[in-house]
């Protein structure tokens, strides 16, 4: 079966080549994959910079069917439309596992990094980790909702941002545009999009940001969302993969305000002590989400409260998509269609 895998050669570039179907164990079912979204997390699998992983396969964005079950498995059946996310597998024991934060457990299995991911025909999953893809959400859609979405509403609901108050999304690509739909259509917040590119500014004006910023066009951005939110947001949310966006959200945040880190740049970011302990600011991280995350963000989806924008490309095509996102080309989000090669 055709399948996208990170090379000998670990440069950060892909190869589509041809890898047996694995076999389903227990508790385990086989997955024939119809969608497969690109992420920039698998560019980082891809340039080795978690640990050089060569001849995995990757993706962790994967919608597909279940054609075959392995002995114990319970809660999937042939049929059933699954998705295989960044989030494999938990230990299921662990303090993180029995309370209600499975990602962080510390011996968590990652689709695409750790163990086989979803750019392929066929893919394995863990019956029991794989959500369920709800009637009445658009596969390609989903398969995006099952990274970039989940993660987003994710740190949404961790900024505890409220109806009518103000969220900033720094970063409207891929993962900020859907920052923007869920804070505007889920939890009924004024958004402001930050970005620096209009392409796709315009994008997050469309699909429901009431206020954006061009960061390399507005001098003091923290100061133009003090003056548009009258003394500052409530929350902030940050995919941007840059520092400066992360430095300006703490500008950007009103006294008991928090800021949600979900980018990954290199840097680390500066926080001045005072403004943090004098105006209460909350600072935190937020990593994908959970197996109940992922079911209330597809829901979302279902609902056509968060719609996201996704373009087909054909599997062939994936050492090229990955090259794009690497340059910052992308605006919304690229999905493999194995469903076109079934
Ligand atoms: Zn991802
Ligand atoms: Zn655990």
């Amino acid at each position: 079966m055709k399948a996208v895998v990170v090379p000998e050669h670990v440069d950060g570039s892909v190869v589509v080549t041809d890898v047996l179907v694995p076999e389903v164990g227990h508790g385990q079912a086989l997955v024939k994959l119809e969608y497969s979204g690109v992420c920039h997390t698998d560019l980082h699998v891809a340039a080795g910079d978690f640990g050089k992983v060569p001849g995995r396969v990757l993706g962790h964005e994967g919608i597909g069917i279940v054609t075959e079950v392995g002995e114990g498995v319970e809660s999937l059946k042939p049929g059933d439309r699954v998705s295989i996310a960044w989030f494999f597998q938990g230990c299921g024991h662990c303090e993180y596992c029995t309370s209600g934060r499975e990602t962080l457990c510390r011996t968590v299995k990652n689709a695409g990094y750790t163990v086989d991911g979803a750019m392929s025909e066929y893919a394995l999953v863990t019956a029991d980790y794989a959500v369920k893809v709800p009637e009445g959400l658009d596969a390609a859609q989903a398969s995006s909702i099952t990274c970039a979405g989940v993660t987003t509403y994710k740190a949404t609901k961790e900024s505890q941002v409220r109806p009518g108050q103000w969220l900033v999304a720094y970063g409207a690509g891929g993962l900020g545009n859907l920052a923007v739909q869920y804070a505007k259509k889920v939890f009924g917040a004024k958004v402001i999009a930050v970005d620096i590119n209009d392409d796709k500014l315009k994008l997050a004006a469309e699909t429901g940001a009431d206020v954006t910023i061009n960061g390399r066009e507005v001098e003091d951005v923290p100061a133009k969302i003090r003056e548009v939110t009258g003394g500052g947001a409530q929350a902030a949310v940050v995919t941007a993969v840059s520092k400066v966006a992360f430095n300006q959200a703490v500008e950007s945040v009103r006294a008991g305000g928090s800021v949600v880190a979900v980018g990954l740049p290199p840097e680390k970011m500066e926080l001045s002590i005072a403004k943090i302990v004098l105006d209460g600011i909350r600072v935190l991280g937020s990593l994908v989400g959970t197996r109940q995350d992922l079911a209330e963000a597809f829901q979302f989806g279902a609902d056509g409260l968060v719609v996201p924008v996704v373009q087909l490309r054909k599997v062939d095509e994936a050492p090229q998509v990955f090259e794009e996102m690497g340059a910052g080309k992308i605006t919304g989000r690229m999905v493999l269609d194995f469903a076109s090669i079934w």
